[in-house]
């Protein structure tokens, strides 16, 4: 079919029109169950109530100022982020790639305000996936991304993920920053093992070296935690968000401390929508639901509850599926068969899965997904890896 948009997107035959909690509809009125969240961007379902009235709130009273005054509902999900995490400092974008942009450049003006000239590179690691410009593309460094584009960025060095030692070697002078992500998305869901990620935190205090982490995929709830970074007790300086802090609208921040944060001055950065009111509003009322009570333990749960069953379903179907991985509703089933044959078989079910890099399908639900709507998924998975495991 021809189309004027760009063909970069290797899209389904699939089109919805609307959607309501977990599930989207066709334009016919077929439902399909969404454990994909727009790629973990609705984290609290579709036409959210809340999210809504706050939308329209901010749509009666003002869409955009710019950041030449000060805007109050950026200053109040500022305070919210800051209450609730590591956090002295925001920056707010549209979208995960600026987050990252922002995450860079806050780490090499952090050295270069302290005279530490040299101080330039980025350890980033193989599977990693940090958005699509040229410095996020030159960070994640994989062929991917990356063929075709070049020249690259200098001042990114990919080492093995899960490999403490390779990092020990390297040569402080130069290093300014590690970015990792504590559980790959895009890469095939990989948790960063606990002693990796505390090990990295401990090179970096004692080279004097900025630990940024990249929560873009696995942040506001996704994991369990409101970071995946408190499930492994280590304080990051600097923190990349985006995805499911919108909820569905384009929104996404660079978190700091006060120490790290220090390099960025009076006009060193700045942004045109970012901090937009609508989006701010929007983004106060998902952390409302996010934080209220027992939101957090109740994704825990069905996530504990969902990995069980699919752990069940690995281990009777060896065949389709090699093994499941992740944490609260960030999970991957990472499979025998190519993945895109699961999804496809998915579609037929009225399933919407996500694929990722190391053959493997993914799991990430709207985190307020309801337990009846998670048993159907289940069923829905089982009844196609049944017809999967007998066409072998
Ligand atoms: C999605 C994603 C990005 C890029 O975000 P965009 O909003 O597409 O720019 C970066 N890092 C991770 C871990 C992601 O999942």
């Amino acid at each position: 079919m021809a189309t004027p948009i760009l063909e970069t997107y290797n899209r389904a035959p699939l089109s919805f029109v609307k959607g309501t909690g977990s599930w989207l509809e066709t334009i016919n009125g077929d439902r399909y169950l969404d454990m994909g969240s727009g790629i973990a961007v609705n984290c609290l379902g579709h036409s959210n109530i809340d999210l809504i009235k706050a939308l329209e709130k901010q749509a009666n009273l003002l869409w955009h100022t710019s950041n030449l005054y000060s805007i109050p509902v950026q200053e109040k999900l500022a305070s919210k982020l800051v209450e609730n995490t590591f956090a002295d400092k925001v920056f707010f974008t549209n979208s995960g790639t600026e987050s990252i942009e922002c995450a860079i450049k806050m780490a090499r003006k952090y050295f270069f305000e302290k005279g530490f000239v040299k101080k330039k590179q980025i350890v980033t690691f193989e599977g990693s996936f940090h958005g699509r410009s040229m410095a996020a593309i030159s960070a994640s460094g994989a062929e991917k991304l990356t063929n075709g584009f070049g020249p690259l960025l200098p001042g990114f060095k990919s080492l093995p993920f899960g490999n403490l030692t390779e990092v020990e070697f390297l040569d402080s002078d130069q290093i300014c920053a590690v970015l990792i992500e504590p559980i790959q998305g895009e890469g095939g869901i990989r948790p960063c093992g606990k002693e990796f990620l505390t090990g990295l935190r401990k090179i970096c205090d004692e080279k004097n070296i900025l630990l940024i982490l990249d929560e873009i995929q696995s942040g506001i709830g996704r994991s369990g935690k409101f970071f995946s970074y408190e499930h492994y007790g280590v304080k990051p300086d600097i923190v990349a968000v985006a995805k499911g802090i919108g909820g569905g609208f384009p929104l996404g921040c660079c978190l700091a401390s006060t120490k790290a944060a220090s390099g960025m001055t009076l006009g060193s950065h700045g942004s045109t929508f970012g901090g937009n009111p609508l989006a701010c509003a929007v983004g106060i009322a998902v952390l409302n639901q996010i934080f209220s009570d027992g939101f957090l333990s109740s994704v825990r749960e069905k996530g504990m509850k969902f990995f069980k069953g699919l752990e069940a379903l690995v281990l009777k179907n060896p065949t389709v599926f090699e093994l499941v991985r992740g944490r609260g509703l960030m999970l991957g089933l990472k499979c025998k068969v190519d993945n895109s044959i699961v999804i496809e078989k998915a579609y037929k079910k009225k399933l919407l899965l996500v694929p990722a890099g190391d053959n493997v399908v993914r799991l990430l639900p709207p985190l307020n997904i309801s337990e009846k709507d998670l048993s159907l998924a289940m069923e829905g998975l089982k009844s196609l890896t049944f017809e999967i495991g007998k066409g072998q």
